[in-house]
């Protein structure tokens, strides 16, 4: 069975647009998200108009400062400093990679953790470490359990959930959500031995690797939850070329429980949950 990751996200972006419509009429305000684009990287291009055009869908304001490849970092970080200050704009995202003369993670650090939509900043991911309310969560691991939950139900206690990666912006995070949600967490990675293994012991597998259709059918518990978040392009034999996630789709769909296809997984979520953030944000600096 697949979960559909379009759907659940045009579910959400709606009862978001609700909750935008009462910040309005309650308190006057109308959340805005600032994406900052540094250079010309074309998929960069297209998620940051994808960014904003859903933004602007749901009532929301938001504008983008595009900056040519070769700005510096103290340029950047001045930008930051005057985002930071202006009380009008409730979440600044400086979309990812940047040009490889700034350090991202000094970047990461000057954006004020309030409007830090990414929830990247060592702030927000404290928090989220230490099971805090308030927490700005990363936006792709928030989908994951959205998806995960569309299959299970709310009450995810209990299940072994598997998650392959550690990376700051996925693994990491959606690991400790999953902690949050009660599951027996393991963490897998590129030394981790015996990965099919460990893998089979998941109620839910959560594949974070960047490596096209890497977890096979006989890695996958019989009727195990699958949330695939790798997006990976291949070629066909066709000459074309096609995105693909981390799971092994064709073979692995019959064998597990639910999976979330690529595309129209994960990916969807993603920005949903940005949007989500942003509104959290904006509520936030008025309480
Ligand atoms: P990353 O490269 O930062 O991390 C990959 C992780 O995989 C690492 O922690 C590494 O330990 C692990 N790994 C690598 N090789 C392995 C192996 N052989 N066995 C076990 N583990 C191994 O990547 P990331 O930023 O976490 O992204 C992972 C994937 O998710 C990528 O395909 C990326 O494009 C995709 N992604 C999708 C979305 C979305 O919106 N759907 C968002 C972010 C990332």
């Amino acid at each position: 069975m697949n979960i559909d990751g379009k759907l659940t996200a045009k579910n959400l972006r709606a009862e978001l647009a609700v909750e935008v419509a009462e910040l309005k009429s309650n308190y006057g305000i109308q959340p805005k998200l600032t994406v900052i684009l540094v250079g010309e990287d074309p998929a960069s291009q297209v998620y940051v108009r994808n960014k904003i055009k859903q933004t602007q869908e749901i009532g929301m304001i938001s504008d983008e400062i595009k900056l040519p490849a070769d700005t510096g970092q103290e340029e950047l970080l001045k930008y930051l400093e005057h985002l930071n200050n202006d009380r009008n704009i409730h979440g600044i995202l400086v979309q990812l990679p940047l040009p490889k003369h700034i350090d991202e993670s000094v970047i990461i650090a000057a954006i004020n953790p309030n409007k830090d939509v990414d929830g990247f900043h060592a702030m927000n991911s404290g928090r989220l470490f230490n099971g805090e309310t308030g927490a700005l969560v990363p936006c792709t691991p928030q989908g994951c359990i959205m998806l995960a939950k569309q299959h299970l139900g709310s009450d995810l206690s209990g299940k072994h959930a598997v998650v392959i990666g550690r990376s700051n912006i996925v693994g990491k995070p959606v690991a400790m959500l999953l902690l949050q949600e009660n599951c027996t967490v393991t963490i897998a990675h590129s030394r981790t031995k015996n990965l099919p293994e460990v893998c089979q012991q998941a109620d839910i597998l959560v594949a974070a690797v960047g490596i096209a259709e890497f977890v096979k059918a006989d890695w996958v518990k019989e009727g195990a939850t699958v949330i695939d978040v790798g997006i990976n392009r291949i070629s066909t034999e066709e000459g074309k070329t096609k995105l693909v996630g981390d799971v092994d789709f064709d073979n692995v769909v019959g064998k597990c429980g639910a999976i979330t296809p690529v595309p129209g997984g994960v990916g969807p979520m993603t920005i949903a949950c940005l949007l989500k953030n942003t509104i959290t944000a904006a509520k936030q600096s008025v309480c």
